[in-house]
């Protein structure tokens, strides 16, 4: 028996190529999840993520972070509006307006400013600032994912 062979031979066969994940990713981003923790939301860290309006490219997974253990959060606004939002560390495709304010700030010590598409000015979530950590809040149902053949 050639065990050196056999080895090298399983380990190739170990790696999952890009583009065979079985997880097709619909209906990731559009709130048919019902809890926190998602590991599907991890397992493509190299997605792209676009603005759903107009296709802009807004940021990726492997940008995403988590905010008191969560990289998914659901908050009610004062108005009534429910928004699932994912946590991002960057979004290069996004445009910040408004004065940073803490009103009804949804994590504690953070100042929010509404973050837009760099595209098409479509309100995509919040960026947050605190004195030494920043991060978007982004609503994920005005994402989509880029899908790569
Ligand atoms: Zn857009």
């Amino acid at each position: 028996m050639n065990t050196a062979y056999t080895r090298e031979h399983s380990g190739r066969f170990a790696a999952i190529p890009r583009g065979f994940r079985s997880d097709s990713g619909k209906g990731l981003l559009d709130g048919q999840a019902k809890t926190h923790d998602e590991p599907k939301w991890k397992s493509s860290p190299e997605k792209r993520l676009l603005c759903a309006t107009c296709g802009h490219y807004i940021t990726s997974r492997d940008r995403s972070r988590e905010m008191s253990g969560n990289h998914v959060h659901v908050f009610t606004n004062p108005a009534g509006f429910t928004f699932r939002i994912g946590c991002f560390s960057s979004a290069p495709g996004c445009i910040t307006a408004g004065e940073p304010t803490g009103d009804y700030t949804w994590f504690p010590g953070y100042d929010w400013s509404f973050a837009l598409c760099g595209g098409c000015m479509a309100h995509l979530g919040w960026l947050y600032e605190s004195g030494s950590d920043s991060f978007y809040g982004l609503i994920l149902a005005e994402l989509a994912e880029e899908y790569l053949q």
